[in-house]
């Protein structure tokens, strides 16, 4: 098992608060397909990710998917359901195997209403996860195809820090909001020119910068929310956020 300070959002609490948390967390194996919460119901869970990728998927009337988030061990899985008891209509599914620490629910918001810092800490994660939300929603509308799997590729690598991730063209259509068919023919151009290797389900990404190129500038965006996260967690271990929560967003990093 993984170290629990793999975790972003555990490793910038104080020892008192994370101890306070790890008390009530178990150790699990997350494979692929293993549901987090389901569209419009309260999880039994929360999750800490440790390793793997989660990917926040919405599904609409005609029965079609698109990915509007993905989560990696930086926070925790289904935060956004602690602010209140809105019908959520996403779910959350591991697309990559991986480990976590899972925390019952109901204990969760027990500890998120005692303690300040924890308070603080996943607000924030949320406002950084929104903002992302945001980019990709005008990603899928506005940009081509191949410039959102490119994007797709290099965040997934980013948060994973893998150089062959293990995704079908079925899984990637969904991800990117496209046409299975579509994948495969965009997936075959980066190909061409090196960028990538496809063999027997796996990515291998072969030339980082060539795929930059490739992506539109959402990568870029969402890239620099991701090191606002790690801006807040360096922040937080080296000054902790006070306990009554009310460290200001300058304190970590972030305005
Ligand atoms: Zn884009």
């Amino acid at each position: 098992m993984t170290s629990p300070v793999s975790n972003l959002l555990l490793s910038a609490l104080h020892t008192e608060t994370r101890n306070s948390l790890l008390k009530h967390a178990t150790p699990v194996e997350l494979p692929f397909g293993t549901v987090f919460f389901e569209a419009g119901k309260q999880p039994r869970y929360m999750y800490f990710l440790l390793s793997g990728l989660a990917s926040i998927v919405v599904t609409v009337a005609d029965g079609t998917s698109a990915e509007v988030s993905m989560a990696g061990p930086e926070a925790v899985i289904g935060g956004e359901h602690l602010l209140g008891s809105a019908r959520i209509p996403s779910h959350c599914v591991m697309q990559l195997s991986g480990s976590a620490l899972r925390i019952h629910f109901s204990q969760m918001q027990s500890e998120f209403a005692a303690s300040g810092e924890l308070r603080t800490l996943v607000l924030r994660l949320l406002q950084v996860q929104f903002a992302a939300v945001a980019q990709i929603a005008a990603c899928n509308r506005l940009h081509s195809a191949e410039q959102r799997l490119a994007r797709w590729l290099l965040t997934a690598q980013d948060k994973t820090q893998a150089t062959s991730l293990k995704f079908t063209h079925e899984y990637l259509a969904q991800m990117i909001a496209t046409q299975r068919s579509t994948v495969t023919v965009v997936a075959s151009e980066l190909q061409d020119r090196n960028y990538i290797e496809y063999t027997r389900g796996t990515i291998h990404i072969l030339n980082r910068a060539g795929l930059e190129t490739a992506a539109c500038a959402c990568y870029g965006v969402v890239r620099h929310l991701d090191s606002g996260v790690r801006s807040i967690v360096d922040t937080e271990r080296g000054r902790g956020i006070p306990h009554d929560g009310s460290s200001s967003a300058e304190s970590a990093g972030i305005s």
